[in-house]
């Protein structure tokens, strides 16, 4: 069996302090044999790399099949009007959609994304995930917008592509509620209404601009404006005189691992009546910070979630919301406007807690021995900082 053996300035595992002289040895599969100490090493056996090594990227929240929008909608409209200009857009031939699909995957891999969280309203990434190059967990969103008379229609609608897509190790799969704003009760019961056979992961957005919390606290604002221009009935949405997530939370199950998107009005009391209801082990707080600037320009306030010790990963979300899907992008703009954090703990959220909320830790997210994490090069850092120059690529 060949092996290879890879060195850099400092390998990154997530689960130790950074190596210095360390080498890491892989099997041809991939797969972490030993990490060792160069010097117990014949160096011209060793492939040396100017950078750091860090595990393979989770982009914990992607909508890969909008790919082809990219730029459609314009930057800081804040969200309803971003929705709105998004659903006005969705109409391309499908070799347009496949293209941009295949490009943005490959372009995904070569800056070290390993493993995506993935929204699906349609089955057009389905052909791409079946050729296996990443790690998909396929979240099939469902939404009725509180039109409760069309709710067994909507859910037809969406099991029907649920159903197309086979589980396999590197594809996995279930059945999401799409926002607090989108989902009536009665969906959310026929969602939540599972018997359990494996532990899933439940993705859904949440607290994402303003108008969603004053939606629940108040039932006024943009959302009930929104719900009114397009002629749509909103005696069903719940009045619950509480944060958004607090609707959610209903329903939600602590058997599952749940992940919460964007999170950008999400408060420490949000986080900790979210730890009363469910397991905070078994729960995740995806940040996309890009597509939080693009579309409302503000970012989440990640004290929230440190004082809570509450685990963040993160996402990219949608080209139609982000310049590119590029998980060291993210990282350096949550780095850039928040000094308080470190690198240190940005990467752990870019892999390991990823890893975990996707439910692939066991292969992937650090360099542990037995695990396939896939290796990336991040290069042209300056003093440990990332710059507008760092970039990220995937040698394993
Ligand atoms: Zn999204």
């Amino acid at each position: 069996m060949s092996f290879r053996k890879i060195s850099a300035d400092k390998i990154y595992t997530i689960t130790s302090s950074p190596i210095e002289n360390g080498v890491i040895i892989i099997d041809k599969n991939g797969k972490i044999v030993s990490i060792d100490s160069i010097y117990n090493h014949d160096k011209s056996e060793i492939e040396i790399f100017d950078g750091i090594i860090v595990p393979g990227f989770i982009n914990a929240h992607c909508h890969l099949e909008l790919s082809h929008l990219n730029g459609v909608a314009q930057t800081g409209t804040g969200l309803i009007d971003f929705i709105s200009q998004v659903i006005k857009n969705r109409n391309h031939s499908s070799e347009i959609i496949q293209q941009a699909i295949e490009r943005e995957e490959k372009n995904m891999i070569d800056s070290g994304i390993v493993a995506v969280g993935d929204i699906s309203n349609t089955t057009d990434t389905f052909a791409q995930k079946r050729k296996e190059n990443l790690h998909y967990y396929t979240f099939v969103e469902y939404f009725d917008l509180f039109q409760e008379e069309n709710t067994d229609k909507i859910i037809e609608q969406y099991d029907a592509v649920f159903n197309e897509l086979s589980e396999t190790t590197k594809n996995k799969k279930s059945k999401v509620p799409h926002a607090n704003y989108s989902v009536s009760r009665r969906l959310f019961e026929m969602l939540c209404h599972s018997d359990l056979i494996e532990q899933k992961t439940i993705s859904i957005h949440n607290q994402e601009t303003p108008a969603e919390n004053e939606l629940f606290q108040t039932r006024k604002g943009d959302f009930i404006r929104f719900y009114e221009r397009i002629g749509f009935d909103t005696k069903h949405i719940p009045y619950t005189n509480n944060s958004a997530i607090h609707y959610a939370l209903e329903y939600l199950d602590k058997q599952n691992r749940n992940l919460f998107v964007h999170n950008t009005l999400t408060t420490k009391e949000d986080i900790l009546a979210t730890f009363d209801v469910l397991n905070a082990d078994a729960t995740f707080w995806a940040t996309c910070p890009n597509a939080n600037l693009y579309i409302e320009n503000r970012l989440p306030n990640y004290k929230n979630f440190l004082e809570t010790n509450a685990q963040v990963c993160i996402g990219t979300d949608s080209l139609t919301s982000n310049w590119q899907l590029n998980i060291l992008e993210e990282m350096k703009t949550i780095l850039k406007f928040s000094s308080y954090l470190d690198f240190e703990t940005v990467l752990k959220w870019a892999t390991l807690n990823g890893a975990k909320a996707l439910g692939f830790a066991d292969s992937l997210g650090s360099i542990q021995i037995g695990k396939t994490p896939g290796l990336v090069l991040i290069e042209n850092m300056e003093n440990g900082i990332l710059t507008n120059k760092t970039t990220s690529r995937k040698i394993i």
